[in-house]
């Protein structure tokens, strides 16, 4: 099959893009990457930026995500046309208040003959997936309901089991599209899986709502991470469905760590929340961000100022065109050097006000200030007690961090797992009391050697404000960096 042409996206229509983070946990840099590409592409050819909130996936909803996210962009300074906060023509803007029109549209697939129910329960669908495996085959839907006969699906509901609806995919010949920055790509359906599209408990899976949404939507393209290249197929095949026009596809390189594997919070900070209280600019970031990808004119030995660049010059100077498919590395160093760059272009009046804003806040000393007001005979001493809340970075020595009976070896483990523990913890005191104590347990740490390595890390010192406190008033995107940072070091000076 050759891809059709898109007369949905011919030269007259205007331009609609989106995007459609998950409200899954921190505001990600790379949500903000692919946004600002969105925004450029957009707001350079006169179209709107629309941003849809996909929240169906229920088991990693987390609820205070979605307005994390909008406060991360608008820090940025992105701003969008339509969305869940500010509506538009073609809401709701938020996939779970659009359930009954998947519902709907799902009902013409079925009609139509391009998708079918399943009934198989989680024990047969885990039993085929063992065989697959043992078989050495990629795990895969097998096609047994693909052509039941309405006295076995009868049957099947007389039994009360719960179904999903699938898509039928050809079993033959492949789906080809075109990707804007990389031409055709071609899929056999052989490697195609029948996708769910709708769960058993009626809500759609990211593929249904994410085809229907863009076409309801009128998104004429799709600028998205190139993570999502496997889906497009799945993609291509709901429109053809539906008989719908297909809009562009534009695949943007992923971000990547310093050694090039994708971006990840192991190696990199990822969490806009994380730059925005560590103090980088935003303006910076978004300067960065720009850079990834290359879609700006490189600069001369001349012009070495051709790295740093705001938002209006973007819309002036960025294009697609350049975008290169090389893997842009998320350089933290590189990213520290233009933030310096940035700090230092300002007055010293916006330098105070952003340390006023960003370290000194009201908000900030109140809640520190609040822990230590009954430990200081002297407001001097407050720097004393409260130096780490307002450092980068606190490296403790091993006498300071290492419990008198572990070995250095098993502290770093046990470190690891704190690490892994605090990711996973809501961060409220009533959460992260029993899950260190419960990690302690499991591990076999008693509660002082564990709470005092942890206050070894935050803190660089032995003694220290309540440390649960401290970590709440010290965020969780923080105290996550300042883990990791002491486990990559301890990782370098064993490697000496
Ligand atoms: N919800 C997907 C995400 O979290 C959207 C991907 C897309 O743009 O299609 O990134």
């Amino acid at each position: 099959m050759n891809p059709e042409p898109n007369p949905n996206t011919s030269s007259s229509t205007p331009i609609r893009v989106r995007i459609a983070p998950s409200p899954t946990g921190d505001p990600h840099v790379g949500t903000a990457y692919i946004g600002l590409l969105n925004y450029l592409y957009a707001k350079q050819r006169g179209g709107q930026f629309v941003l849809r909130i996909e929240d169906t996936d229920r088991a990693r909803f987390v609820a205070t995500s979605e307005q994390m996210i909008f406060d991360a962009l608008h820090w940025l300074g992105l701003t969008w046309d339509e969305g869940p906060d500010i509506g538009g023509p073609y809401g709701p803007y938020r996939q779970s208040e659009r359930t009954e029109i998947y519902r709907e549209h799902v009902q013409l697939l079925l009609a139509n003959g391009s998708a079918y129910r399943s009934f198989e329960t989680a024990e047969e669908l885990e039993a085929m997936r063992q065989s697959q495996l043992a078989a050495k085959l990629p795990p895969r839907y097998n096609g047994a309901h693909r052509e039941l006969t309405p006295a076995q699906i009868a049957g099947f509901e007389a039994e009360g089991r719960a179904s999903v609806i699938r898509l039928k995919v050809p079993a033959e010949g492949e789906t080809t599209f075109r990707d804007e920055l990389r031409g055709d790509i071609k899929f056999s359906h052989t490697n195609v899986d029948d996708q769910i599209l709708l769960k058993s408990d009626g809500f759609p899976t990211y593929h249904l709502a994410n085809v229907v949404d863009d076409h309801l939507m009128r998104i004429t393209d799709v600028i998205r991470a190139e993570e999502w290249i496997s889906s497009t197929p799945k993609h291509v095949l709901l429109y053809r469905a539906f008989g719908w026009d297909l809009p562009r596809f534009w695949h943007m390189p992923l971000l990547r760590n310093l050694d090039k594997s994708k971006i990840s919070k192991r190696k990199n900070p990822v969490s806009l929340i994380y730059y925005r209280q560590a103090g980088f600019l935003p303006g910076a970031m978004l300067n960065f961000l720009g850079l990834m990808g290359g879609g700006m004119p490189a600069g001369t030995e001349k012009n070495d100022g051709a790295e740093i660049f705001t938002l209006p010059k973007m819309l002036e100077q960025f294009t697609f065109d350049r975008i290169s498919l090389g893997g842009p590395v998320f350089d933290l160093v590189k990213l520290k050097w233009l933030n310096g760059m940035y700090l230092r272009a300002l007055s010293p009046e916006e330098f105070q006000q952003q340390l006023r804003e960003v370290v000194f806040s009201d908000h900030y000393l109140a809640q520190v200030g609040a822990l230590v007001q009954d430990r200081i005979e002297t407001l001097a001493q407050f720097g004393d007690v409260t130096g780490f809340f307002f450092r980068d970075d606190v490296q403790p020595a091993p006498e300071v961090f290492l419990p008198k009976k572990r070995t250095l070896e098993e502290t770093l483990v046990f470190a690891a797992e704190q690490l892994t523990a605090l990711e996973a913890s809501d961060w409220t005191l009533e959460a992260l009391d029993p899950t260190l104590r419960a990690l302690g347990e499991a591990k076999q740490w008693a509660v002082k050697e564990n709470f005092m390595l942890l206050r070894a890390i935050l803190t660089g010192s032995t003694q220290s404000p309540p440390l649960l406190e401290s970590l709440v008033v010290f965020g969780k995107a923080r105290t996550l960096d300042r883990v990791r940072r002491f486990l990559e070091a301890q990782k370098k000076t064993g490697k000496r």
